[in-house]
């Protein structure tokens, strides 16, 4: 992964050393001395992170940040402060801020790697969202409203694993404002447990005595439903500590904290790891959401025709392969001209979706319904031979015929259709050839007066 990171110090041999460190990772390196400096670049080039020193003569970096985040153009680009060590005040006025995380002077290299590319990744994720929203909205699909970056009890949940029973208690309390929580103190079975809620954020102590934290992190990433939920490990600050986060990392954990833990640093980092839940939740949904469209009719919520007719292709394969019969029907609404004429073509959109649900409710879930064109629709009925399949046609007529369809309004219209109806045989080769002697039953049904099922000569 790569990024372009903008450091912000005074003091430049702070710039040169960050620098170096970033540029030998292979991260594109921009650099400021000064507040109003940092913002120009911001404002131009847009970087993906921001390391910002607090402490810097004219405009400090709390300013710098706050201007950062009060222009909605710049807001997502993730801030690290990079304070003095301990000074809690520091993180607090940082957090007022805006700010993102925290990185401590002199600072460590696994800790800066670490932030850097764990926001950076979060920020690709809300980069990729804003693209499809802004897509999704050129096509009116999506209500231009966002939602807010705040996190409530309500909604969130995150599971912390810890067995000393006095860390698990201030980490619940330090969170308890963000999330419902839910405790484990380890054990054989804490993946599997979390497999079966929808955790925001797991957070883990490496150091527990009788569950290797490690082992559950590997759990964890191995399980489908798992897999995308952040983990934050807590590791004790020593050398067994390092070797520790290091494997982790490998693991694909996403954050850390060094124990003992400091509260603000843990809010940051939760924050940051539900905020990338919600986004890769969100990206998860739009994907399903861009999929639904691409496959789907949007009058009628059936499938559209050329998601039936690839369909119809693996079905055909798949019952001659087992030897299984498989019919297909055609339905064609009569005089749909007339009622578009007479009732307008509202109207005739409604008659469209009630002639859809009606089908829906009618058919079985193997059967596959979609809508072919205007007022055509098709049926692939798998595993079932002509005559069952007759059955099937002769009921859709009949459910459509026996009740006027009623509009909104109250008005009702009284509709019928045509079926033509054909099977797998061996003169029929493809879909299309299906297709076509389902038409010309179809067709034959009209001719004959309509409101009728035919069944193609074999
Ligand atoms: P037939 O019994 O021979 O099928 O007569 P018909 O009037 O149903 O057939 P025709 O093919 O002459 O006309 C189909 C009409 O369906 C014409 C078209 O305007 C209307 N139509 C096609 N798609 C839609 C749609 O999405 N909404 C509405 N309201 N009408 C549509
Ligand atoms: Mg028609
Ligand atoms: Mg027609």
């Amino acid at each position: 992964m790569t990024a372009r990171v903008l450091v912000v110090d005074d003091v430049l041999p702070n710039v040169k050393l960050l620098e170096a460190k970033l540029s030998s990772e292979y991260f594109d390196v921009l650099t400021a001395t000064s507040g109003p400096a940092a913002l120009e670049i911001v404002q131009r080039e847009h970087p993906d992170i921001v390391l910002l020193d607090v402490m810097m003569p004219g405009m400090n970096g709390y300013e710098v940040c706050r201007r950062i985040k009060g222009d909605p153009g710049t807001s997502h680009i993730p801030v690290v402060m990079i304070t003095a060590l301990d000074q809690r005040s520091d993180r607090i006025a940082g957090l007022e801020a805006g700010a993102d995380d925290f990185l401590t002077k002199p600072v460590d290299d696994t800790a800066l790697f670490a932030r850097v590319r764990s926001l950076v990744r979060l920020k690709v994720m809300v980069d990729e969202l804003r693209n499809r929203e802004s897509t999704s909205q050129t096509f009116g699909l999506q209500s231009e409203e966002r939602e807010e970056e705040t996190f409530d009890p309500g909604n969130t949940s995150i599971l912390i694993v810890e067995d000393q029973p006095k860390a698990a208690a201030r980490l619940a309390r330090a969170l308890e404002g963000m999330a419902t929580i839910h405790l484990s103190a380890g054990g054989e079975d804490v993946a599997d447990r979390a497999r079966e809620k929808n955790f925001d954020l797991i957070i883990i102590s490496l150091e527990m005595r009788d569950t290797d934290g490690l082992w559950v992190c590997s759990r964890l990433r191995s399980f489908d439903e798992t897999r995308r939920v952040p983990i934050l490990v807590i590791v004790d600050d020593d050398e067994h500590g390092q070797r520790q986060l290091v494997r982790a990392f490998e693991m694909g954990v996403n954050d850390y904290l060094i124990r003992p833990v400091d509260k603000l640093e843990l809010l940051a980092r939760a924050r940051t790891n539900l905020k990338r839940k919600r986004y890769a939740d969100r990206l998860w949904e739009n994907f399903h959401l861009s999929m639904q469209l691409a496959t789907t009719d949007a009058v009628t919520g059936l499938y559209n025709r050329h998601y039936m007719t690839s369909h119809l292709e693996t079905q055909i394969r798949a019952s001659r392969a087992k030897g299984k019969p498989l019919s297909l029907v055609m339905l064609d609404l009569d005089h749909f001209k007339q009622i578009n004429d007479r009732y307008g073509h509202a109207a005739g959109d409604e008659v469209l979706r009630e002639f859809a649900a009606r089908i829906t409710r009618n058919i079985r879930g193997v059967d596959l319904a979609a809508r072919y064109g205007g007022e055509e629709f098709v049926i692939i009925m798998p595993e079932t031979a002509p005559e069952e399949a007759r059955r099937i046609a002769e009921r859709l007529r009949e459910i459509t015929a026996s009740h006027p369809f009623q509009l909104p309004g109250g008005t009702e219209i009284p509709v019928t259709a045509s079926l033509g109806l054909a099977s797998l045989n061996d003169s029929i080769h493809n879909g299309n050839d299906l297709i076509d002697h389902a038409d010309v039953a179809l067709y034959q049904a009209k001719n004959e007066g309509r409101n009728r099922v035919v069944i193609a000569a074999a």
